[in-house]
């Protein structure tokens, strides 16, 4: 744990993955495979710094008795009058009513609830700051995309709650996905 910890203060996965780019840069990587390698060499960086900040926190996270859960809006199976969530202007945030079994927030929110967690649908990260500050949580578990998750940081620091963030498979505006072992596992 103390290499990783020094590793990571070193920034070394934003050293390597700077190298890299250069590397597809400097031999037209992309413009060679037809691949956005750049983004993917991104998406690589935004992993480690998840996994690693979830490794170091999970000890205290371990420790918090009241939890949320954060899920993103965008995950939901229709963002349109399709989808039967209440948005609670109060939280702020959307509360599923399980209109779809396979709608993503609704297995998500699901094994949140099970475990006992307050569960939230967010609609961006502000929301998400209130919510912690207001619900007075100790630990949270974060759905979002690898910036979503990295802005997230410094409010938590602030705010002194551990968290833990499952970064989601597919990015966008709509219709983005998680992996719901994987988010079963960090809860
Ligand atoms: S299951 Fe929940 S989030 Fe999904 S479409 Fe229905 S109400 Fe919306």
């Amino acid at each position: 744990m103390q290499i990783l910890e020094s590793a990571y203060k070193a920034r070394l996965h934003r050293v390597l993955g700077t190298n890299a780019k250069k590397l597809v840069k400097a031999f037209k990587l992309d413009e060679v495979t037809g691949l956005n390698l750049a983004d993917a060499i991104t998406l690589v960086e935004d992993l480690v710094e998840v996994q690693v900040t979830n490794a170091l926190q999970r000890e205290e996270f371990e420790k918090a008795h009241r939890r949320a859960l954060l899920l993103p809006h965008c995950a939901r199976s229709h963002m349109d009058r399709q989808c039967m969530a209440d948005f609670d202007a109060a939280t702020p945030s959307y509360k599923c009513r399980a209109c779809r079994d396979s709608c993503l927030i609704n297995k998500a929110t699901a094994l949140g609830k099970a475990r006992g967690y307050d569960v939230y649908v967010v609609p961006g990260g502000a929301c998400a700051e209130r919510i912690l500050k207001e619900g007075k949580y100790e630990g949270v578990v974060g759905v979002a995309c690898g910036m979503e998750l990295k802005m997230g940081l410094g409010p938590l620091r602030k705010l002194g709650i551990h968290g833990q963030g499952v970064i989601l498979t597919k990015n966008g505006c709509v219709n983005t996905s998680l992996d719901l072992q994987n988010l079963e596992s960090v809860l």
